[in-house]
């Protein structure tokens, strides 16, 4: 005899569960099978119709297989769009900050600065791994700036 589902001993409806969506991170929903407070939240659905909501621990907790495939994904997909929304923001936001740019290192160069390296890379051709460089210098002296004023 199969082995009864940790969903649906736990009372959230028939096997199989279909991967339904994910929502936005919210700090007040809980996962419906743990009860956690939960940050990334994936909907799955019985065979029943009925509509849950559990984090991505659980599901890949549960050994479900069609599941995670569904939720690892989803949450490379999430990560795409975190990556375009960061860029898309740091190539604008670097402006705002030159003092602390200035003072940090060029990754590659003694004689040059973050803020060099970064207008030379929006200028040029640039890897991924750039943009993530990037990314993290502009949060860093965005940090710093609103320590200092
Ligand atoms: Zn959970």
């Amino acid at each position: 005899m199969d082995k009864i589902h940790l969903f649906e001993q736990a009372g959230l409806g028939k096997a199989p569960f279909y991967y339904v969506g994910d929502a936005e991170a919210n700090p007040c929903i809980s996962c419906d099978y743990c009860s956690h407070a939960i940050k990334a939240v994936f909907m799955v659905q019985s065979s029943d119709g009925k509509t849950f909501r559990v984090g991505s621990d659980c599901i890949f907790k549960v050994g479900d297989a069609g599941l995670r495939v569904k939720v690892d994904q989803a949450i490379r997909q999430q990560k795409i769009k975190r990556h375009n929304q960061d860029w898309k923001w740091a190539q604008e936001a670097y402006k705002n900050y030159p003092n602390e740019l200035s003072e940090m290192k060029h990754p590659y160069m003694d004689d040059k600065d973050m803020y060099e390296y970064i207008v030379y890379s929006l200028n040029h051709g640039h890897f991924e791994s750039t943009e993530k460089r990037i990314i993290s210098a502009v949060k860093k002296a965005q940090k710093l700036h609103e320590i200092h004023n």
